[in-house]
């Protein structure tokens, strides 16, 4: 519920956004009265084609860090604000670009395929970047006997190197949010709810991947609670979305995967929730904090990120 002073920073946040001609973009980790205040909300590909394509000065970026570099490296002419630089990524620390150098030294003549959940410097090292509702398509739009370098997360890999059949050495990188699922405590849910479907996204384990019933990237997980006719599901992946999908169908029953540790709340992503209302109206009140990039390293990462774009538009994704 929202308290009297939430209601102050969010007419304030509406009138300052038409005053700076400025957009929020709010990923759908991002808690529910972000996302209702949001000019588009998404998972990282739609945010990556909206940063692109928009008439606004300002970009705020309610997300992590990653999110809202992507976004000044394909709209370098705009001002990237993200109300807390601290909102980082366990992923993309996961994968430090001086290791990373070596990796591809030690792997060469591979394509370097990255997952967009990478810092600005992994990027530029990259050939192309993908998202998880991309991914499987980016490797098999390429031809069967191309070498694949991955990057950096290893379940998302191992999930695209199964669909996929492709020649792929993986970077052993993680999220903190979507190892800590426990496969007991779901199949436990399970038998409490027969009826319910078990949705997971790709960067969860292989044991939980297996006793999936769909496994999609965030918007996939939405739109097939949408289109699908069951009226229950155990949703693994981090538990913002779960507003969205209440929002698209509330009649449906939503239950979040438990994760290992009950008591840490680890379905929830600490970073993503480092923003909130109040940060957001000092960010666009200050216009900072603000993301600089260096202008070589924006051409460096805009290559990889382009061609991501262009294959995404071509399959019609
Ligand atoms: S949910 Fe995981 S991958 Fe997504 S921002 Fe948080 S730590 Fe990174």
């Amino acid at each position: 519920m929202k308290n009297q002073s939430s209601e102050k920073y969010i007419t304030e946040i509406q009138r300052m956004k038409v005053e700076k001609n400025a957009i929020i973009l709010a990923h759908y980790y991002q808690t529910s009265d972000i996302q209702d205040i949001a000019d588009f909300v998404g998972d990282s590909l739609a945010l990556s084609q909206k940063a692109a394509a928009n008439n606004a000065d300002i970009i705020l970026f309610a997300g992590v860090k990653f999110m809202a570099e992507t976004a000044k490296i394909l709209a370098p002419e705009k001002r990237v604000l993200l109300p807390d630089l601290m909102a980082g990524c366990s992923l993309a620390d996961s994968c430090r670009d001086e290791d990373f150098k070596i990796f591809i030294k030690e792997n060469p003549g591979r394509t370097i395929i990255t997952y967009v959940n990478s810092t600005a410097e992994i990027k530029a090292l990259s050939d192309i970047i993908c998202t998880s509702s991309n991914a499987v398509q980016i490797v098999e739009s390429l031809p069967k006997n191309e070498k694949i370098l991955f990057a950096p997360d290893r379940n998302l890999g191992n999930f695209i190197k199964n669909k996929t059949d492709r020649d792929m050495v993986i970077w052993n990188g993680s999220c903190h949010v979507h190892e800590e699922f426990s496969i007991e405590a779901i199949l436990k849910l399970k038998k409490e709810n027969p009826d319910a479907k078990i949705i997971v996204h790709p960067e969860c384990e292989l044991p939980v991947r297996m006793i999936a019933d769909f496994i999609g990237s965030t918007s996939a997980l939405l739109k097939f609670t949408k289109t699908d006719n069951a009226n229950c599901y155990i949703v693994a992946t981090e538990v913002g979305i779960i507003h969205q999908m209440k929002k698209e169908n509330s009649n449906k029953l939503y239950i979040p995967a438990p994760p290992r540790d009950s008591t840490c709340g680890c379905s929830e992503c600490s970073f993503m929730k480092l923003i909130t209302i109040e940060k957001i109206y000092n960010c666009l009140k200050n216009e900072k904090p603000e993301i600089l990039i260096d202008e070589d390293m924006i051409i460096k990462a805009r290559k990889p990120i382009l061609r991501m774009m262009q294959i995404s538009e071509k399959l019609g994704l």
